[in-house]
C-alpha cells in the first residue's frame, strides 16, 4: 500500500471460507485475524482510501481469494491488480494463476513483514555447505546494525544463550499480560465464528488479543517495560498455571503485520542501551526475531513444497487424541494442551520440549503433527510452523535445520518446570507402569532410530551410554515403551 493512490485505487480485503477452513483453525485465531482485518479496513477508510471489504457472510462470497479478485475486477472495472507476496506456497500458486485467469496485469510485491527476502536468503544459503542459524543471525545483526559496536557485537560475544537457561524459582512475580476487552467489531466477529466454526478446536472466550496497531504497540511497550528484563534468564522455564511467563506474546502481531520486526528489535536494543534490560535478555530476544524468525522463513521458501512431505525418521504413528482433548495422565502434556486450547498460545519451550519432544519420541507422523501445530496457535502460518515442526522438533528433514534432534527424557522437563510434582507418573522411575513415559521413550527412540542417528556427532555420548547399557535394562526399556505405545494406539 506504500504508493497506493486514494484517487484511483481500491483496496480489496476478503474473509474467505477456503482460508478459514484450509485446516480447522483455532476459533480464537479466526476471530483475531478477521477482527484485525476489519479494524485495518476501517483505518484505511478513515485515511481516505476506498476499501472493498467482503465479509465471510457477504452475499455471493465465492469462498476463495481467486474468486473474490475476479468479482472485484468486474465490480470496479480494474485495470491492474497489485498483491503482496503471499506467505504460503499454496496461496502463491493461486495468485500466479490470476493474471491468466483475469486477462489483466497482476503485480506481486515483496512482503515487508520480513527483513530478509527469499532471494537474499537463497543467495546466503548458496554460498554455504551447511546452513546454521547462528551464522545467518550474525549477518543480520551486521546488516541492520543491531547491538553492534562498529563491526563488533556489543559485549564482545554474539550469543549469550548460556545465561538463558535458568529453571523457575519459587515466588516468581510474573507480570500479568496486557489484555483488551473485545469491542463491538470483535464481538460481531466472535458471533460469526460461533455460527460458522463452532466445531473447530479451542475456546473462543475469553477473547483478549490486540486487534489494532495502536493496541499492538501497547503490548510491545508493556513487554519491554515489564517482561524483557527477565526474558532471557527464564526463557526456557515452565510453570504450572503460568502460560505467558516472561515471553513477549508478539508473534501474533508480527505475523499478521500489526507490528514490524525491525521496530520490535530496536525497542529491545533501546531498552538495553538505556540500562533497563540486561544484554542476555535483549540479545536473546533480538536473536529470536531477526535470527530464528527470518531463518525459518528463508528455509520454508528455499525448500519448496516438498519440505512438507519429508519424513527422515519414517515416523507413522497417529497423533494421539489427547493432543485435542488434553486428557492424559502426563501432567506436562495435559497442561500444555489445555493452555493451548484456552489461549491459542503456548510458549516456545512448551512447544519444543513438551509437545514437540513427545511427538518426536513417540514417532508421530509429521503430516499429522504439522496439521495440529497449524491449527492450534494464533501465530501459526505454514511458513513458520512447518520448519519449526518438521525441521526443529521432528528431525524430519535429516539434519538440515537442526544439527540434532531436540530429544529429552523426563529429567529435562523436571529441571525446567514444576509439572512433575503434580503428575501421576514418577519422573525418577525409568521403566514400568509408574515411570515417566519420557524416560523410556527417550532411549527407545534412540534405539529405534540407531541406523539414522548413531553417527550424529552430537549424539555420541547418548549412543555410548546406550552401548554400555546392560541388555536386561535395555529390554525393560523397550518393553515399557512397547506397552505404552500400544496403549496410546
Ligand atoms: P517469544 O519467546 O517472546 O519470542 C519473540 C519472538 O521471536 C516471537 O514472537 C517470534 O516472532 C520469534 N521467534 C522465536 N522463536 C522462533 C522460532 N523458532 N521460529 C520463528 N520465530 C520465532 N512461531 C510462530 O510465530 N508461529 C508458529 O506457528 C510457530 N510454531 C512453532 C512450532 C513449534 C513446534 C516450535 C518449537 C516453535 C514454533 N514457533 C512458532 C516459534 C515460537 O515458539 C513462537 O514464535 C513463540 O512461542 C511465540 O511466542 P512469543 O511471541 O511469546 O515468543
Ligand atoms: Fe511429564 Fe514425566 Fe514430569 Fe509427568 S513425570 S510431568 S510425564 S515429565
Amino acid at each position: 500500500l506504500t504508493d497506493c493512490d486514494a484517487t484511483t485505487d481500491v483496496v480489496l480485503m476478503c474473509e474467505v471460507m477456503g482460508e478459514a477452513t484450509s485446516v480447522k483453525h483455532h476459533q480464537k485465531k479466526i476471530a483475531f485475524l478477521f477482527s484485525a482485518m476489519r479494524h485495518f479496513a476501517a483505518e484505511l477508510e478513515a485515511d481516505g482510501l476506498a476499501v472493498d471489504y467482503i465479509t465471510l457472510d457477504a452475499p455471493g462470497n465465492s469462498g476463495n481469494f481467486g474468486g473474490e479478485v475476479k468479482r472485484a475486477v468486474r465490480r470496479h472495472a480494474i485495470e491492474r491488480v497489485v498483491v503482496t507476496a503471499p506467505s504460503e506456497h499454496r496461496v502463491l500458486a493461486e495468485m500466479k494463476t490470476l493474471e491468466e485467469n483475469l486477462g489483466i496485469k497482476v503485480e506481486i510485491r515483496p512482503d515487508d513483514r520480513f527483513l530478509c527476502t527469499p532471494d537474499a536468503f537463497e543467495h546466503w544459503a548458496q554460498e554455504r555447505k551447511q546452513l546454521r542459524m547462528e551464522f545467518f543471525y550474525r549477518e543480520m545483526r551486521r546488516a541492520y546494525g543491531l547491538l553492534m559496536d562498529g563491526d563488533q557485537p556489543v559485549g564482545g560475544q554474539w550469543n549469550y544463550d548460556v545465561e538463558n537457561r535458568s529453571p523457575p524459582k519459587g515466588g516468581m512475580a510474573i507480570p500479568t499480560p496486557l489484555f483488551f476487552e473485545p469491542d463491538s467489531v470483535s464481538r460481531d466477529v466472535m458471533e460469526l465464528v460461533r455460527k460458522n466454526f463452532a466445531d473447530h478446536f479451542g475456546d473462543l472466550e475469553p477473547f483478549y488479543f490486540a486487534v489494532t496497531r495502536q493496541d499492538a504497540l501497547k503490548v510491545l511497550a508493556h513487554f519491554i517495560k515489564e517482561r524483557l528484563p527477565d526474558f532471557g534468564t527464564y526463557q526456557d522455564a515452565m510453570v504450572q498455571g503460568e502460560p505467558w511467563m516472561y515471553h513477549s506474546h508478539l508473534s501474533f502481531y508480527l505475523n499478521c503485520g500489526l507490528l514490524n520486526p525491525l521496530e520490535v528489535a530496536r525497542a529491545a536494543e533501546d531498552a538495553f542501551r538505556a540500562g533497563h534490560a540486561p544484554l542476555n535478555a535483549a540479545e536473546g530476544f533480538i536473536r529470536q526475531i531477526i535470527g530464528w524468525r527470518e531463518y525459518v522463513r528463508g528455509i520454508y521458501w528455499l525448500r519448496g513444497e516438498a519440505y512438507a512431505e519429508e519424513n527422515y525418521l519414517g515416523a507413522t504413528r497417529k497423533l494421539p487424541w489427547f493432543y485435542w482433548s488434553g486428557e492424559t495422565r502426563m501432567n506436562c502434556l495435559h497442561q500444555c494442551v489445555s493452555e493451548t486450547q484456552r489461549n491459542a498460545y503456548a510458549h516456545h519451550i512448551q512447544r519444543l520440549m513438551v509437545l514437540g519432544n513427545f511427538a518426536l519420541l513417540a514417532g508421530i507422523d509429521p503430516r499429522q503433527v504439522n496439521e495440529w501445530f497449524l491449527v492450534v496457535y494464533a501465530d501459526a502460518f505454514e511458513w513458520v510452523e512447518l520448519p519449526n515442526v518438521s525441521g526443529m522438533i521432528l528431525f524430519a528433514d535429516g539434519d538440515y535445520l537442526a544439527s540434532k534432534p531436540y530429544a529429552a527424557g523426563g529429567a529435562y522437563i523436571n529441571k525446567m518446570s514444576d509439572y512433575c510434582k503434580g503428575c501421576a507418573y514418577n519422573v525418577k522411575e525409568k521403566t514400568g507402569k509408574a515411570a515417566c513415559p519420557f524416560n523410556y521413550l527417550y532411549w527407545d527412540f534412540l534405539e529405534r532410530n540407531r541406523a539414522k542417528l548413531q553417527n550424529n556427532p552430537r549424539l555420541g555420548m547418548a549412543y555410548r551410554t546406550l552401548e554400555n547399557m546392560a541388555p536386561d535394562k535395555l529390554k525393560e526399556i523397550k518393553d515399557s515403551a512397547a506397552v505404552f505405545l500400544q496403549e496410546l494406539e
